[in-house]
């Protein structure tokens, strides 16, 4: 399926649905999807024609690769807060194009930004030791291939950030995680390199600022693209959000109770699923208090890092 998720586009002026994933809906300038259709090409290879894109966040929810119902109400909006907070600390090249008006009706939760070519790399960096990380390290003692220390226990922390990238897999497809080598393979030494500094190099500064906040990020991904007329790499997509990012309570990690590791997001929504649904067919629907609890959880993420 080549424009990804379903979604019912909504009619935004000057601009024209292009591309859904699971969580966000891409829409290019009219005039752009509209030259593209002329031709017959397929609606989201105007994506690739258009310098500007608009983000539209939906309240579109997913665990274990299924989007579920219902939604949460404005996360999209809370999301996207989060992020634009983020990039205006970072001392990186974004995306965003600041000039550009975002209509009205999505003015909470989209961004316009300029058009990149993205690197088919995702950029995940690791403080932590956790999830599929930790998996891997109890059978293997590595983490995407590197090797750590003996002796770490689930949700340790690691002795340096490691930045273990992905191949970012066409829609539909999981993304695949590769070695650094792989990585040069596919976007060239030079670009490889400047994306994992860069990478590690943002989740040093965000950790700080998290840590001052009581949150631990515990891990996250980064996507960069190139400026298509200057080269120059920039940091899109969305950053440092609970969709993209592991975040941990600093109290309860330190704490060690049974909440230690549980995330400011969809842990909520991850666990009701667990517990409720065996994994086939489709997944069941969420009840309102689980809906609500989630709201609750971003709303609160969203308070501690930027009050
Ligand atoms: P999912 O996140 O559900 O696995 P996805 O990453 O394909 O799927 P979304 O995150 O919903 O989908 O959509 C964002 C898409 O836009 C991604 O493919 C991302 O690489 C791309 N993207 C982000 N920023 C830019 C940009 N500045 N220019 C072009 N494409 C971008
Ligand atoms: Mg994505």
């Amino acid at each position: 399926m080549s424009t990804g998720h379903a979604v019912d586009a909504l009619h935004l002026s000057g601009w024209a649905h292009a591309y859904s994933g699971k969580v966000r809906d891409l829409y290019v300038p009219a005039d752009v999807a509209e030259a593209t259709d002329a031709e017959g090409a397929p609606r989201a290879s105007a994506l690739a024609r258009a310098d500007r894109v608009l983000m539209v966040a939906s309240n579109r929810v997913s665990a274990f690769d299924h989007v579920l119902e219902p939604e949460i109400p404005a996360k999209g909006a809370l999301l996207t807060q989060l992020s634009r907070w983020w990039f205006a600390q970072l001392p990186i090249a974004n995306h965003i194009d600041p000039t550009a008006e975002v209509p009205a009706e999505v003015a909470d939760r989209a961004v316009v930004a300029r058009r990149l070519d993205m690197y088919p790399v995702e950029c995940v960096v690791r403080g932590y030791l956790v999830g599929s990380g930790w998996a891997e390290y109890r059978e293997h003692g590595t983490v995407c291939g590197i090797a750590l220390p003996a002796g770490l226990a689930n949700g340790d922390r690691l002795p340096e950030p490691i930045y273990t990238p992905a191949w970012k897999a066409p829609y539909g497809e999981h993304d695949e995680n590769i070695t650094f080598e792989r990585s040069v393979e596919l976007v060239g030494a030079d670009v490889a390199t400047a994306l994992r500094d860069a990478s590690l190099a943002i989740f040093t500064q965000a950790s700080v600022v998290a840590e001052s906040r009581g949150v631990i990020l515990a891990d996250t991904k980064f996507e960069f693209g190139a400026d298509p007329e200057t080269g120059e790499l920039t940091l899109a997509d969305e950053v440092l959000t609970s969709d993209s990012s592991r975040y941990w309570d600093a109290a309860a990690y330190a704490a060690g109770g049974p909440d230690r590791l549980a995330s400011f997001d969809k842990q909520i929504v991850r666990d009701w699923l667990s517990a409720n649904w065996d994994g086939q067919g489709v997944p069941p629907r969420l009840p309102a208090e689980i809906v609500e609890q989630t709201a609750a959880r971003y709303r609160e993420l969203i308070e501690r890092l930027t009050a």
